[in-house]
């Protein structure tokens, strides 16, 4: 019998969760709750509940219409849901996602676990603040331990004169630090595990980001094959000890001493996942559904490498916009429906794909130049 999803978030992710679940006859229907009216996964068919993602009455009407609720944001309300869970199935689980949407709880289960992170501390005054700048060195990272996106919690504190700034900055904000990682390389891994725990990984992949937001992932990473060996255990590791089904994007750091560290996982599909949609047999929105759904999970590895290239609202202007990128069969574009542009915000993202095994380099060129090429422009 197919089901009804909900979905908590109705966003870009969303959407391309929807775009997924329609192509399976084991759902019928498709919910988000989501406060921005027509949001993006109603642009593609999504009915909505319009509310805020923690708002309780909100989560209990989507869960009394849903056969199975996901989310597609960690910000989500995990007391609620675990409420929820006892009539209504939630994947990845309620407990999970109160662990990893904090990041200093997600911190301390990782270091529980063996698994390898940088070193951090809780910060409740400016007083630990400098014993951790004493203890640690500088540079230093200050974090928001909640509701923190594409680096908007963290503060670089290159010396102790910034201290007064970065706390006054995250004033009334439960902190953390980290100890600055001196990453060669940043690159992730896409994890799921289904209801009856199998669990598939994808290859690992390489992220650039520019300030704080992932702008291009090379899929595969350029890394060594024994950074990729360790890459793909510290994942499947992971995903043995966390609990529930589903996605998982784990973000890590490959340091100048070729040691992989976590920097943090999303209990969620993820923006350095997009590049499935073009390059794997199983994209990372319709395996995260058959894992949910207790399906046998689908094939994960890369078809055509491929280079995924985010398009940002340029700093210029907010509004309506038009976007001309130049046609090729090569190249995948995806807008995410938003009728706004807003500065640095994901409206879209293309897939650059290597069907005709150019190599890499050749299409890391082809991005250059397409870069060049892709205007966005006020409408
Ligand atoms: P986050 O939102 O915490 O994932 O951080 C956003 C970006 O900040 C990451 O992608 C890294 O580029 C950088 N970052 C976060 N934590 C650290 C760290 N401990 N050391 C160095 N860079 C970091």
């Amino acid at each position: 019998m197919s089901k009804v999803l909900g979905i908590i978030g109705g966003g870009q992710l969303g959407m391309m969760l929807t775009e997924a679940a329609q192509n399976l006859e084991e759902i019928s229907k498709i919910i988000v709750l989501d406060p921005t009216e027509n949001c993006p996964a109603v642009k593609v068919g999504a009915q909505q509940i319009i509310a805020d993602f923690k708002d309780e009455d909100a989560i209990q009407k989507l869960s009394e219409l849903s056969d199975i609720i996901t989310y597609e944001i960690e910000s989500g309300n995990s007391d609620v849901l675990k409420k929820i869970e006892v009539h209504t199935e939630i994947n990845p689980s309620p407990d999970t996602l109160r662990i990893i949407q904090d990041k200093l709880l997600q911190k301390q289960f990782l270091k529980n676990n063996n698994i390898p992170i940088s070193e951090f501390a809780k910060i409740e005054n400016k007083e630990e603040l400098n014993q951790m700048i004493d203890k640690m060195g500088l540079p230093l990272l200050l974090k928001t331990r909640r509701d923190a996106y594409d680096g908007r919690g963290n503060y670089k504190i290159n010396s102790k004169s910034e201290i007064d700034d970065a706390l006054d900055l995250f004033s009334g904000k439960s902190l953390m630090v980290e100890k600055f990682v001196k990453f060669e390389k940043e690159i992730s891994v896409i994890a799921v595990r289904n209801t009856k725990g199998a669990i598939v990984t994808y290859p690992v992949v390489e992220n650039i980001h520019e300030n704080n937001i992932l702008r291009t992932t090379i899929a595969p990473g350029r890394v060594s094959e024994k950074i990729k060996k360790q890459a793909e255990q510290i994942a499947e590791k992971t995903m043995e000890v966390l609990h529930g089904a589903g996605v998982f994007g784990i973000e890590m750091f490959v340091t100048q001493d070729n040691e992989v560290l976590i920097n943090e996982i999303a209990p969620r599909v993820h923006n350095s996942g997009h590049h499935t949609l073009q390059s794997c047999n199983t994209s990372q929105f319709e395996q995260h559904l058959r894992a949910i759904l207790g399906m046998n999970l689908g094939d994960s590895s890369i078809k055509y490498p491929t280079i995924m290239y985010n398009i940002l609202g340029p700093r210029t202007f907010q509004g309506e916009y038009d976007v001309l990128c130049p046609k090729k069969d090569n190249i995948f574009l995806k807008m995410y429906g938003k009728l706004e542009s807003k500065p640095q915000r994901k409206i879209g993202h293309i897939n650059i794909v290597d069907k005709d095994n150019l190599g890499m380099d050749k299409l890391l060129s082809q991005v250059e130049d397409l870069k060049k090429k892709l205007v966005i422009e006020p409408k």
